[in-house]
């Protein structure tokens, strides 16, 4: 087993993450802090968030800044705000023991006044977001002359959001000579430009190869039509009251929607997107690092970056257009070596899209079921019997409360007791009503055309069309695949 102490780190660093209560080093960890401590030259790591790549380029990039030169030698490129506070926040940590190292985050939403002048000391590592840094490179407020790391966190997020252009003017103003980090969990073709263009016979080492997706994660999938997801995501959290999770929707609006319909139901739920305001979104993020609150609704967008390290599941409540974005999701459970679930809401036009993202992520779905009134009863009941059984009592516990317990309780027999108890605890229980809500697809399916039939007839023509391309059977899965599309894309606006 490697340990953090075969990397090649100062004892200084070692003792902050030790602190830190980082125990072994993670994959990338392992291979990453021994290449970067000692090989000058451009580095490329493939790997997911979650996976500990903060520290994997954040503590070779400590060790290797001169404290004594006042100039930015370090610039960490992340693509949102909430990534490059947490990059800030973990550089600080990790840097508890060493020499003074000043560390500053420059991102947009923001004051760029406020930046300007917090720039105006020395900085030896820059933490920004694309679009802000060039703002500051145009005011000259920064300084990257001297820069001898450059650290692209998340590239392929950054290339996402539409940060190319500003990433090319970026890399015009930094020295030739100086060493890049690339991070990213996936190599589109915009990140294999940057690599062609700007580094140089880069060391590429590459985390689950075989398995892009973290394989602490149990990716599950269930079938559930659009009128019903809301009461089959309120079944499953019935299920697990203690579940901490991050819900998926594709819309500011759907997002808002499903979170006020998740607290009036006493669900602890807030919403998290771009109608909000940052100091809203800092708010929303603060409860929920804080436990104050356990859903959280979200928006791709406004997801990114989330560093909670304690979530049991993620939900797909609708799936994303995208395989990495299936991926970032889920990878926002099973972080740091923890387990975790992710379930997919799947209705009858997502089955080829999961299809392809099983094909795609090389993922085997497991399909799951939406919890019964009968189940959720059975696995709370069960789990308060496991939780009473651990119980130990106090060996000082007042004996005349006991006896007075039992006095109480003295006529009744066991199972009666125990039948009071269970019903008592069943009241807790919040199980809805006793409707199964799973559905046959095949049966949807069949309703689905017969009524658009029904409507196609009314409407002459253009249902005729419908009718003799189904009856041929020539375009059925392309019409249907059509529909699908076009229905998302002129009912939904995307975050
Ligand atoms: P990252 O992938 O850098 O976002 O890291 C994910 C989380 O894992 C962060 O909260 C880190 O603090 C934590 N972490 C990183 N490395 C380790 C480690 N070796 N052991 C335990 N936790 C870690």
């Amino acid at each position: 087993m490697t340990t953090f102490d075969q990397l090649g780190l100062s004892s200084q660093v070692l003792k902050a993450i030790e602190q830190l209560g980082f125990e072994k080093p993670t994959d990338i960890q392992k291979e990453a802090i021994p290449v970067l401590l000692s090989a000058d030259r451009d580095f490329i790591g493939l790997a997911q968030t979650g996976t500990g790549k903060t520290a994997a380029f954040g503590l070779p990039l400590l060790e290797l800044l001169d404290a004594d030169n006042p100039n930015t030698q370090g610039l960490i490129l992340a693509p949102t705000r909430e990534l490059g506070q947490q990059i800030a926040e973990q550089i600080e940590l990790y840097s508890k023991y060493l020499k003074r190292v000043n560390v500053l985050a420059v991102y947009g939403g923001a004051s760029i006044v406020v930046q300007m002048k917090a720039l105006k000391k020395p900085r030896h590592v820059i933490i920004a977001t694309p679009g802000r840094l060039l703002d500051l490179i145009r005011r000259k407020a920064v300084n990257l002359e001297q820069l001898q790391y450059l650290i692209l966190d998340e590239a392929d997020e950054m290339v996402n959001m539409g940060f190319k252009e500003e990433l090319d003017e970026i890399l015009k103003h930094t020295p030739d000579e100086k060493i890049t980090w690339l991070f990213s969990a996936t190599m589109p073709k915009e990140i294999k430009h940057i690599v062609n263009n700007y580094m140089d016979n880069p060391y590429e080492i590459q985390i689950n190869r075989e398995d892009r997706v973290n394989t602490n994660i149990a990716h599950q999938y269930v079938q559930v039509e659009n009128k019903t997801k809301r009461d089959a995501l309120m079944r499953f959290m019935d299920i697990d009251p203690e579940m901490r999770c991050v819900v998926f929707c594709r819309t500011r609006n759907d997002t808002q929607e499903l979170a006020e319909a998740l607290a009036r139901k006493k669900y602890n739920a807030d919403a998290l997107h771009g109608d909000l305001s940052q100091a809203q979104r800092d708010k929303v993020m603060g409860r929920f690092k804080n436990h104050q609150l356990d859903i959280l609704v979200a928006t791709d967008v406004a997801a990114r970056g989330i560093d909670v390290n304690d979530l049991t599941h993620v939900f797909h409540y609708s799936l994303p257009d995208e395989a990495q974005y299936y991926t970032h999701r889920s990878g926002r459970t099973a972080r740091a070596g923890k387990t975790g679930t992710s379930i997919a809401f799947v209705n009858s036009r997502d089955v080829r899209k999961l299809k392809f993202l099983a094909k795609d992520l090389q993922i085997d779905f497991e399909q799951v079921l939406i919890p019964n009134s009968d189940a959720i009863e059975s696995v709370r009941i069960e789990k308060w019997c496991i939780d009473v059984l651990a119980k130990h009592p106090k060996s000082n516990l007042d004996e005349e409360l006991l006896s007075k317990a039992l006095m109480i309780f003295g006529n009744l027999s066991k199972e009666e007791l125990v039948a009071k108890l269970v019903a008592r605890e069943l009241e807790k229980v919040n199980t809805g009503d006793s409707k199964d809500l799973n559905q046959d697809f095949h049966k949807v399916q069949t309703e689905h055309r017969s009524k658009r039939r029904a409507r196609g007839r009314g409407r002459g023509g253009r249902g005729r069309g419908d009718r003799d391309r189904n009856r041929s059977g020539n375009f059925k899965g392309k019409s249907k695949g059509g529909r699908g599309g076009s229905y998302n894309k002129s009912k939904r606006r995307k975050d």
